[in-house]
């Protein structure tokens, strides 16, 4: 490989084969964003994250994503404690974050952003950055064409004075490679995959890659375990990591689950929602028994505790595929 290669990729655990992470024992972390009560989908992410860390003898840490308060109010997160307490998923961390209350911590990283001059103001608006020939990424999301990139400062002084500008973080033509603990080999090229993120909305508050990534480093996470929704989210994480001089935790992205329709299972969906099942199902060990089967971990739906599930659980057993649950499935817990 040549030296101009060799600058533009980025390769962590590369010769790992598809399995749970080279720090032992395990930093994991479960980092709900509290717009809501926790459902199906989110105790099927803590069950696994929790899983994940402590049966390897790992930390298993909590932090609440409640970035933007007006969506996060304190009444959700305090609900989120309850219900993890109800189903048995501890943490090890006395103190827990809140993004909200973390801003100096934000602007520390944003500050080693602009002095790599890694970041610029945008003031494209919603329907130029939507425009018919935007480039889109495999998935769809619309990747930014750089509109704003080049602006000279005495452009950027005359827009300023007309609107507050959004900021976004330069994403090189870089390929980032990891190994996930689930679905393997993945690469990325960050250029044409993500193009220039915001990293700083037009309001002030950060973006969810940078206080993620601010977080896990400095919490000492090494194990993030979460949705495959943000499998690619982990490539400008891992770029981050290495910008900000820290070593990206190991990936385990979790097959989604869909309803019977093929959709992802939402927030509205009543019979996820944890209030609904608790009123249902006075216990928890039913919902945490259909869960570990639904991981691959019981041979039927069972009740059982967390700590049962401890001694048996194995990360190469969860399902390949997203998957199906039933609308009425709860009526069997
Ligand atoms: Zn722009």
């Amino acid at each position: 490989m040549d030296r101009q290669n060799e600058n533009k990729m980025i390769t962590i655990n590369e010769n790992k084969k598809s399995d749970l992470p080279s720090v032992q024992p395990p930093t994991g972390r479960f980092a709900p964003s509290p717009s809501g009560r926790m459902h199906l989908g989110n105790v099927y992410s803590a069950l696994a994250a929790w899983l994940c860390a402590k049966s390897a003898g790992g930390k298993f840490l909590l932090r609440m994503e409640d970035l933007d308060p007006m969506r996060c109010p304190r009444k959700f997160a305090d609900l989120i404690l309850s219900d993890l307490e109800w189903l048995g998923l501890t943490w090890d961390n006395a103190e827990i974050p809140y993004q909200s209350e973390r801003t100096a911590v934000y602007e520390n990283f944003y500050q080693q952003l602009a002095e790599k001059n890694l970041i610029y103001p945008c003031f494209c608006s919603r329907a130029q950055l939507h425009v018919a020939d935007a480039p889109h990424a495999s998935d769809g999301r619309v990747v930014y064409a750089g509109t704003c990139r080049h602006l000279t400062p005495e452009e950027i002084k005359q827009k300023r004075s007309r609107r507050s500008p959004a900021t976004r973080l330069i994403l090189p033509d870089t390929t980032i490679c990891f190994t996930d603990g689930h679905y393997g080999s993945q690469t990325f090229n960050l250029a044409r995959d993500w193009g220039d993120i915001i990293i700083r909305r037009s309001d002030g508050v950060f973006a969810y890659q940078l206080a993620v990534t601010a977080d896990d480093a400095l919490m000492g996470v090494t194990q993030v375990v979460r949705g495959c929704d943000l499998l690619s989210s982990s490539a400008p994480q891992i770029f981050l990591f290495r910008t900000f001089g820290y070593e990206p935790p190991c990936y385990l992205h979790l097959p989604l689950l869909i309803t019977g329709e093929g959709a992802r299972l939402a927030k509205r969906d009543k019979a996820a929602d944890l209030g609904f099942l608790r009123q249902q199902c006075p216990d928890p060990e039913p919902l945490i028994g259909y869960i570990a089967w639904l991981l691959g971990q019981l041979p039927k739906p069972e009740p059982a505790t967390a700590d049962d599930l401890l001694s048996f659980f194995d990360a190469k057993k969860i399902p390949g595929h997203d998957i199906v649950i039933p609308g009425n499935y709860w009526e069997k817990l």
